[in-house]
């Protein structure tokens, strides 16, 4: 379980934003896992599980896997040893009521607050990343939707998470300086 030595680190922002790239470059810098719940979510929809033929329609259609889903999987996930010195979320929470979740979570084990990243690209960047990716999710309507599901959480999350250790990142620049941009942040912590 995460045991608050080293950072709990949320990555937030749209489909496309370089979440993923980031997550990993972080990972490999400071050595904590880099758990990205899509990648959780396609995993169980290769192993061909009754869960993954029901998660598979709602990864087509766009939209979310519901909280509680979400939450069992996070919970269980973060009491895996390799977190015990943190981890960065790429993709969790993406509701408020997630949000909510993990705070409860973190607070009953007497843990501090995520530090929260939002990665802020343009809609246009984001949709020709997602065009030229090509996941089975990454289809011209399924991306309109992912984006508008995005949208409407995406205001409601910002005013929960805000003055928060949050952090507004532009992310349409290099990986290299988006890295360097959250580690700069990160060497700022107590
Ligand atoms: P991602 O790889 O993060 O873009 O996630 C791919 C898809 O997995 C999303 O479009 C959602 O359907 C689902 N998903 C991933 N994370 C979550 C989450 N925290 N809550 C609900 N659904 C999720």
């Amino acid at each position: 379980m995460y045991a608050g030595g080293g950072n709990l680190i949320v990555l937030l922002g749209p489909p496309g934003a370089g979440k993923g790239t980031q997550a990993v470059r972080l990972s490999a810098t400071l050595g904590i896992p880099a758990i990205s719940t899509g990648e959780m979510l396609r995993r169980e929809c290769e192993s061909g599980s009754v869960l993954g033929k029901v998660v598979q329609d709602v990864l087509n259609s766009g939209q979310l896997v519901s909280d509680d889903l979400m939450n069992r999987v996070i919970a269980s996930r973060l009491r895996e040893c390799d977190c015990e010195n943190g981890c960065i979320l790429d993709g969790y929470p993406r509701t408020v009521s997630q949000a909510r979740f993990l705070d409860r979570l973190l607070k009953e084990a007497n843990l501090p607050r995520p530090i929260v990243f939002d990665f802020q690209v343009e809609t246009d960047e984001v949709v020709e990343r997602l065009n030229m990716r090509g996941r089975t999710d990454d289809k011209p309507r399924t991306i309109r939707e992912r984006l508008k599901v995005y949208r409407q959480n995406a205001s409601k999350l910002v005013r929960y998470y805000s003055g928060k250790q949050y952090y507004r990142i532009r992310a349409g620049g290099t990986p290299e300086e988006v890295s360097g941009t959250l580690l700069r942040i990160l060497s700022c912590q107590p």
